[in-house]
């Protein structure tokens, strides 16, 4: 088979696999009716995407929660009438020709006359937000919405998580052939390219962020995107990446060193590991994501590296990298099954060099699968 046609090919099943918007939808409108909000205007791209399947850049959608079967409308303009027409399930399309699509969707809560309008507080500019406001005329009241959609999609219905399994996989296969690309000498760059080169071929529709390859002492950077350094002779790699298919994003971390690892560099190893599997093992659903960030951390703490590990055990993945839920300390959300999330424990010691390990986890009914399949033992190069 040639290079990239596995995932090629699974992507074409996934494309045609049920996203089942209309569920969604209902859902999204039984919220909103609880809160007493009769329709939502929806702006942010992501959010768009899950609803009705666009993914085009620009387009703003009008959901009416009112009766049992929500009433939806995409506006977008003309440059995107065959992909809307192509994409678009579930919603009723309006190609704006004349007014831009904000325009168009507010005349139309206009029309109806709609006492209250939900509107995407985290994502509407305070522009558009001026210029709604003008055109409502005080006749429809505008009352902010943060998180409902979020709170959805921090569950996972299965075409998702067949669509997630596939770019985890896809990422964890190309990790082998960039090892072979680190040399001392190499510039991170030239890394990070050799591996997003990787991706694509193997079928990758985007990385799901910008690269880390950060090496050496850069190693301490928790987000050491890839720079011109050129890799040290010895020392800590740390690669943190991501693939796009299918819609879909997968998020990794491998720490490889290069040259043998001295005591010390291995037992930083070792905690990270110990403390990365701690939290894995503490995912189920009902428990707080905040103990789960506890169960590494306390470990971490104990080992003597608690000061070192500067960041939060985790995050949600799925159409965006970071989503819902945070696995933070203080974060009480309970996880549920279906949910997505990554554990990434780390330790950096300035001027010296630093670790993580991040793997992707899908809570289930009795506890949790770890979706990464790459090997956590200490590779030496
Ligand atoms: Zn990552
Ligand atoms: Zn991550």
């Amino acid at each position: 088979m040639a290079e990239g046609e596995k995932y090629r090919q699974a992507g074409v099943v996934l494309e045609k696999s049920d996203m089942d918007h209309a569920v969604r939808q209902r859902r999204l409108a039984d919220r909103l009716s609880e809160s007493g909000i009769e329709g939502l205007l929806v702006t942010h791209l992501p959010n768009i995407y899950y609803l009705c399947g666009f993914q085009g850049s620009a387009g703003v959608l009008l959901l009416q929660a009112d009766g049992r079967a929500p009433k939806v409308t995409f506006y977008t303009d003309g440059r995107y009438t065959q992909q809307a027409a192509e994409q678009v399930k579930g919603a009723k399309v309006v190609i704006c020709r004349r007014k831009p699509a904000l325009v168009e969707a507010s005349e139309r809560v206009q029309a109806i006359n709609s006492a209250t309008l939900g509107f995407e507080s985290d994502y509407l500019s305070y522009a558009a937000y001026k210029e709604l406001t003008r055109f409502l005329q005080g006749k429809t009241v505008l009352k902010p919405v943060a998180g409902a959609i979020e709170d959805l999609r921090a569950i996972k219905d299965n075409s998702e998580i067949e669509r997630i399994r596939a770019a985890v996989s896809l990422a964890s296969d190309v990790f082998p052939k960039v090892l072979d690309t680190i040399r001392p000498g190499t510039p991170e760059r030239v890394v990070a390219g050799e591996l997003e080169l990787q991706a694509r071929r193997a079928g990758a529709e985007k990385m799901s962020f910008d690269t880390i390859v950060a090496s050496g002492t850069r190693s301490a950077l928790p987000h050491g995107r890839a720079s011109g350094q050129a890799i040290p002779a010895a020392g800590f790699i740390i690669l943190d990446y991501g693939v796009i298919l299918t819609g879909y994003c997968s998020d990794m971390t491998r720490t490889v060193h290069v040259g043998r690892a001295s005591k010390a560099h291995r037992q930083m190893y070792e905690a990270v590991r110990e403390a990365q599997l701690a939290s894995i093992e503490a995912v189920r659903p009902g428990i707080e994501a905040g103990e789960v960030d506890g169960a590494g951390r306390r470990l971490l703490k104990k080992a003597g590296y608690g000061a070192y590990f500067t960041h939060s055990t985790g995050h949600g993945v799925g159409i965006e990298v970071h989503e819902a839920p945070r696995l933070a300390k203080g974060q009480t959300r309970k996880l549920a099954p279906g949910m997505v999330i990554t554990i990434e424990p780390g330790i950096y010691i300035p001027g010296k060099g630093g670790v993580r390990i991040e793997d992707m986890v899908l809570v289930t009914e009795s506890g949790h699968e770890v979706l990464t399949p790459t090997t956590k033992d200490l590779i030496e190069l």
